[in-house]
């Protein structure tokens, strides 16, 4: 299949990007790794793709307060194997290789995959549970307000996200990231991330329009350490759909057996 006819532009400054993006129907292309797809299905026909890859300084990976800012541009492939991010967020470290192919991790940007918003990607849920910041041309979007439902988030036309901040998380706490699909490579049937320690934090991926905060288990996880009690909520607490890579009853199963698996590796992770 080949894309619909669109103009092309390729800015060199995040304003004439703005300005490009406001001026006509148009769309940001980063990685291209969902948009080109999309292009070639026809699902899209955007009259302007506006090419953000010649804008120099956005694919940065940095300290901030002991955790972390990244670059919008940033590749996946480049998370997966920074230091920084292995010391700084282990959780990010640890999901990376999850996150498609190789080849499609070499192109593929942290922004790109944020504002695409698949229900079933791995990096909305974890922006969710990392409480992570969204910068944009216009404001800073906390990662819970980011999303309205699948692919679709609160960007308003013309705005960029230029900047992912992730907070340090509390000293001690003990993370993991458990993930079933089908075939190595594949977007998640679903998947959970924890967080324990000096509170807990739960995310369901793949079980809903966006990634949510199983915020009952959450609560349980705090008050009683028996674990079957606590998935017995998280599995009550979501309510996914059947497709066909799975019926909404084997999601539900899979919400169970990971957040038991996801809870038991981050509470002997935990100081
Ligand atoms: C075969 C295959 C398997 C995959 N498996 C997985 C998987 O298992 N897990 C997973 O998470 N992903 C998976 N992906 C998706 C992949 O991770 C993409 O790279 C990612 O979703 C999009 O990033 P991108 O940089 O390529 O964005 P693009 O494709 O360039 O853009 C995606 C969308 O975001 C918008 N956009 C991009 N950047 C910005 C910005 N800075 N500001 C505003 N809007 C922006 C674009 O306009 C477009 O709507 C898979 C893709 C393929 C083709």
């Amino acid at each position: 299949m080949k894309p619909p006819p669109f103009e092309y532009v390729a800015p060199s400054t995040l304003d004439e990007a703005v300005s490009a993006l406001t001026s006509k129907d148009a769309m940001v292309l980063a990685g291209g790794q969902s948009l080109v797809p999309m292009l070639n299905f026809r699902l899209l026909a955007p009259a302007r793709l506006v090419d953000i890859n010649r804008i120099a300084g956005l694919d940065y990976i940095r300290d901030w307060n002991q955790g972390l800012r990244i670059g919008t541009l940033a590749r996946h492939h480049a998370l997966e194997t920074s230091s920084l991010v292995r010391e700084r967020c282990p959780i990010l470290h640890a999901a990376m290789p999850l996150v498609a192919h190789l080849a499609i991790r070499n192109r593929g940007t942290i922004g790109g995959s944020l504002c695409h918003g698949d229900p079933a990607a791995e990096l909305p849920g974890l922006a969710i549970l990392l409480k992570a910041e969204m910068q944009t041309t216009k404001r800073t979007i906390a990662a819970a307000d980011f999303y309205k439902g699948a692919l679709t988030t609160v960007l308003e036309k013309g705005e960029i996200l230029t900047e992912i901040r992730v907070p340090p998380l509390a000293a001690g706490m003990g993370w993991a990231f458990e993930e079933f699909a089908l075939r190595s490579g594949d977007f998640a049937v679903a998947a959970i991330g924890a967080l324990v320690g000096a509170e807990t934090r739960i995310v369901a991926i793949g079980v809903s329009e966006t990634p949510i905060r199983l915020r009952r288990a959450e609560a349980q996880s705090t008050n009683i350490t028996d674990l079957d009690a606590i998935v017995e909520v998280a599995r009550e607490e979501c309510s996914p759909v059947s497709d066909q890579h799975g019926s909404a009853e084997f999601r539900r199963h899979l919400v169970g057996v990971l957040t038991k698996r996801a809870l038991t590796k981050a509470r002997e992770r935990a100081l």
